[in-house]
């Protein structure tokens, strides 16, 4: 059965089949015939029903992927990207039907044409550029070089907060290099995975290269690092589940990759553009109702301005219109219950621990807000770098503002957490900002700009510490699905 989902613009789509997942080309069930429900979380609609896959449907996929492998593999690498192409080609096409689906099962406001189509044009123009390197030889008679080659079969699990750009980049490197790829969308968000996957099929991409299993994490994520035909994977989510998927890699020395959380500083010196960090910083800690790995959750400002940083926070967080995704708004929902019960922990924990709470701090009043998982933007003073609200990550929209006095103490503060993911510095002055770029540890770092590298096509994109190790979405994101194999070719056997 398809079921029609209703698009902000009011057109209908079939991008998603109820209750199926992608398999082999084929949509079906899972073995056990159980289903999720996915829902809004604006309004806790189900909007569709997934299968709740387990162990034995990742070992159908895993058969489809190997099935699928050699041909994959075999095609010229133009091809392979000749189709990725296509298929960024109807993602630009059904972008309006894509946003949607994706507004309604993250709950958040329409971003307008999704990023997807330009990631996967970035990446299929990488397939036919994997290269190896010529190698000196002892001999005249010999020739050296190295050959990059898929690994084979991957898997890879991805977190709910962005799951079209996640699948797309994730999915688009692993069989640009040529493996197929078995791919567990998150329970919460898994139904603009399946709208790719399906446009994918639809772009010629064969069946069996990408295959989208459904499920909880426990049951269908943890089968597919488990399974030692897997040879390589790749995880974004929380540090705790990257554990667990690492050391089911480590069992099967499977290699991976790891895009973990993150507790980004915002460095705002007394030279900066106030005007132009305020709504900046604002915007950083709501969009996607502050549920982005790379948000600017600490603001470490100088003590000179501090005052005035706080005063228009606050303001700036005060005009954020709240509420549900079908209406123009500026932050929707948090994901699901425990999602929301996990912030509103945070807010008091923050309060408990002796934090200023400057605004928000609670659920927004009125009937709109009753159903969904709604909670103001939170801005909290006087936080100390050893408070947890300032340690951890949140996922949600809390702000916490700390205070420095020389730019040694601006760095101890901003790089004394686990993460480092990205890292963002406000000034005017171009030493400041070369001293704090090299100083700051974060795999990106943003001058003047909120989110680490925002503006930059082709950033690399991955943590230092414990926001992980790899990169996706640079130059160089097909070859981390690739590995090298050094090549002697002789014109006659060597003389003994
Ligand atoms: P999560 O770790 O709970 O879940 C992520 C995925 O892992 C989901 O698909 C889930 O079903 C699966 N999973 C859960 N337990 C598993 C297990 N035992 N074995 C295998 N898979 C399992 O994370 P989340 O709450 O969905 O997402 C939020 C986290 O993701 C935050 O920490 C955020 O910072 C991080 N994140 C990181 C990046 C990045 O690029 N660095 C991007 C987005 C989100």
């Amino acid at each position: 059965m398809t079921i029609t989902t209703e698009s902000a613009t009011g057109s209908t789509s079939d991008l998603v089949v109820d209750g199926a997942q992608l398999i082999g080309g084929e949509w079906v069930a899972s073995i056990t015939g159980r289903t999720i429900d996915v829902i809004n979380p604006a309004n806790r609609d189900v909007i569709a029903r997934v299968p709740r896959s387990d162990e034995a449907d990742v070992d159908l996929a895993i058969r489809a992927a190997e099935k699928a492998f050699p041909a994959w593999r075999d095609l010229d690498a133009s091809s392979r990207a000749r189709l990725i192409f296509r298929w960024a080609d109807l993602v630009e096409q059904r972008g309006a039907e894509l946003d949607s689906l994706e507004s309604q099962e993250v709950g958040r406001p329409s971003w307008g044409p999704p990023p997807m189509a330009s990631q996967l044009r970035f990446i299929a123009g990488q397939a036919d550029k994997v290269q190896g390197v010529s190698l000196p030889t002892r001999s005249p008679e010999s020739l050296g070089f190295t050959l990059r080659e898929p690994y084979g079969v991957v898997g890879g699990v991805i977190p709910w907060n962005a799951p079209g750009p996640m699948f797309a980049t994730e999915v688009g490197a692993a069989i640009a290099a040529g493996n197929t790829m078995v791919m567990k969308p998150a329970e919460d968000a898994p139904l603009t995975p399946l709208a790719l996957a399906k446009l994918a099929l639809e772009a010629g991409i064969p069946a069996g290269v990408i295959n989208v299993v459904t499920g909880y994490g426990h049951e269908a994520g943890a089968a597919i690092p488990a399974d030692p035909r897997i040879r390589r994977m790749g995880f974004t989510g929380s540090p705790q589940t990257g554990r667990l998927i690492m050391e089911a890699c480590a069992r099967n020395l499977t290699p991976l990759h790891l895009e973990l959380g993150g507790k980004s500083p915002q460095v705002v010196f007394p030279d900066a553009d106030l005007d132009a960090a305020i709504p900046s910083m604002a915007m950083g800690v709501t969009l996607n109702t502050g549920q982005i790995c790379a948000a600017g959750t600490r603001v470490v400002v100088h003590r000179s301005i501090h005052d005035e940083v706080v005063d228009r926070l606050a303001a700036q967080l005060q005009k954020v219109t709240v509420g549900p995704w079908h209406q123009p708004v500026a932050m929707g929902p948090l994901i699901n219950e425990k999602q929301h019960q996990r912030v509103l922990g945070y807010i008091d924990l923050g309060k408990e621990q002796g934090a200023e709470l400057v605004t928000g701090g609670g659920v927004p009043k009125g009937s709109d807000y009753e159903s969904g998982f709604f909670i103001e933007p939170t801005l909290f003073d006087k936080v100390s770098p050893d408070m947890r609200i300032a340690q951890e990550e949140i996922f949600g929209p809390v702000l916490s503002v700390l205070t420095f006095d020389d730019e040694a103490e601006a760095i101890e503060i901003a790089n004394g957490v686990d993460y480092g993911l990205v890292a963002s510095v406000w000034t005017r002055d171009v030493g400041t900002a070369v001293r704090m770029t090299r100083a700051l540890q974060a795999g990106q770092v943003g001058v003047n700009t909120p989110l680490g590298a925002g503006t930059v096509i082709g950033g690399p994109f991955g943590g230092y510490k414990n926001s992980g190790f790899g990169r996706t979405m640079g130059a160089d994101s097909v070859l981390e699905w690739t590995q090298v194999k050094t090549v002697s070719l002789q014109s006659a056997p060597l003389p003994r």
